[in-house]
């Protein structure tokens, strides 16, 4: 039997879909293209209106096959799964809905639906589930699961529900587990990782990323989202003395004017925001510093697009996602409408992105001749050349042989483009 999972939205999802596709493969389904699967997956994202549009389309089609192809299985996970149950539980095509906070249940509805269907079932019962890893050297786990942030524009407090972190031992344990199976490199996830341990007296993200640093085989530590407002100074100094940490700081800005943030409810200020990216500076002079930015606020007048352009050529960051707003259902933003025009939202987005590109290459030019040290990854079938990551999360090309995969390598940087840099070992 064969099944097609198909992934939208961000790495926290994609990560869900790591967890998907172990248990399916444990009870004996095989990865497939989505015209021969007898079981398709959409596992969503709602944070935009794209990506749930793109679901819908895909769902429509599904649908068209079913007329024709009756034991065709149909699951809606994720954040769509959640935000959208009344209407999906009444379409008799769609077999399975779940959302983000309910797929540990995933493995007894799946078993329920090969008695429903009569499926033949493992013979052994599956113990434990291995994800079902796909991100090369990179094995992701969540340390915390949720949100209680509630910026104005974001869904995902009410689709992943609210904030919860992971036990240190649950997390070390899978931590290690990772790193036995021969990933060297582990991304701690959350919506919000500077938020970790705040249910338990004494934990924080410092002494976790203190736990897991002397792991024997761990060579790089990333971690993946930070909130600017709950990065403490402190934690600057704690990572400066861990140097599998990697010096990458991904910080999303948002805005650059200061009414917005406020609007946006994101709980820091402009000069806070930029008082942090000079404290990283400082301590770590090669980190890079990456952002989320949105465009098109519905409240966004010239003015605070300025202040945004400004900050940015101010901080000057190595890479930024910067994405049109998207008005989502159920948030404080919402009932605000989008009345930016769509050309108005294009011409600042396209502004911006010429920022970040001249700002991208020239943080990227100023490495070359210098020596990065660099995980390899994988051959890239394009250029043939060697792939991997420096800490700070540049792509790095090198003629070089597959052996070194999983290995660190110093590569001396010979040319810089603005997302990518080509160099010798
Ligand atoms: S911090 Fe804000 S933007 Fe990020 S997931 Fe939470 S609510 Fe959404």
């Amino acid at each position: 039997m064969r099944y097609h999972l198909k992934t939208y939205g961000c790495q926290m999802n994609s990560h869900d879909s790591e967890y998907l596709a172990g248990v399916l493969e444990a009870f004996g389904w095989l990865p497939s293209s989505a015209g021969e699967a007898d079981f398709v997956l959409l596992n969503t994202c709602s944070v935009r209106d794209n990506a749930e549009q793109k679901a819908r389309s895909l769902l429509g089609k599904l649908r068209r096959r079913k007329l024709s192809q009756p034991a065709l299985a149909i699951a809606v996970l994720g954040c769509m799964g959640e935000r959208t149950r009344c209407q999906l539980e009444k379409q008799a095509e769609i077999d399975l809905t779940l959302g983000p906070r309910q797929l540990e249940e995933f493995p007894d509805r799946l078993r329920q639906l090969h008695q429903e269907r009569e499926w033949p079932l493992p013979v052994e019962e599956p113990v434990a589930i291995p994800y079902r890893r796909t991100q090369g050297v990179t094995a992701s786990v969540n340390i915390t699961l949720g949100c209680n942030s509630f910026c104005s524009y974001c869904v995902v407090p009410l689709v992943r529900g609210r904030e919860a972190s992971r036990p240190p031992e649950e997390v070390s344990r899978e931590v290690a587990e990772a790193v036995s199976c021969g990933f060297p490199e582990v991304l701690l996830l959350g919506q919000n990782v500077n938020s970790y341990g705040r249910e338990w007296s004494g934990w924080d993200l410092g002494r976790l990323l203190q736990l897991l640093h002397p792991m024997p085989g761990l060579v790089r530590i990333r971690t993946m989202t930070s909130h600017p407002r709950d990065f403490p100074l402190s934690l600057v100094e704690q990572i400066a003395d861990l140097p599998k940490v990697c010096e990458h700081f991904h910080l999303p800005l948002q805005s650059g004017s200061d009414r917005l943030l406020q609007a946006m409810n994101r709980g820091y200020t402009r000069t806070q925001y930029l008082s942090l990216v000079q404290a990283i500076r400082t301590r770590f002079p090669r980190a890079s510093i990456t952002t989320d930015l949105i465009v098109g606020y519905p409240l966004e007048e010239e003015a605070d697009f300025l202040d945004t352009l400004q900050l940015m050529e101010e901080v000057r960051f190595d890479n930024a996602h910067i994405l049109t707003y998207s008005p989502r259902p159920g948030t404080a933003a919402y009932p605000l409408g989008d009345p930016i025009p769509k050309g108005e939202k294009a011409r600042r987005l396209s502004l911006l992105m010429e920022a970040h590109q001249i700002h991208a290459l020239e943080r990227n030019q100023a490495l070359v001749g210098e020596t990065v040290e660099v995980l390899v990854e994988e051959r890239d079938p394009r250029s043939g050349k060697m792939y991997g990551r420096t800490g700070s999360d540049k792509a790095v090309y090198f003629p070089g042989e597959e052996a070194w995969i999983g290995s660190l390598r110093a590569v001396q940087v010979e040319t810089a483009a603005a997302w990518s840099l080509l160099g010798i070992v």
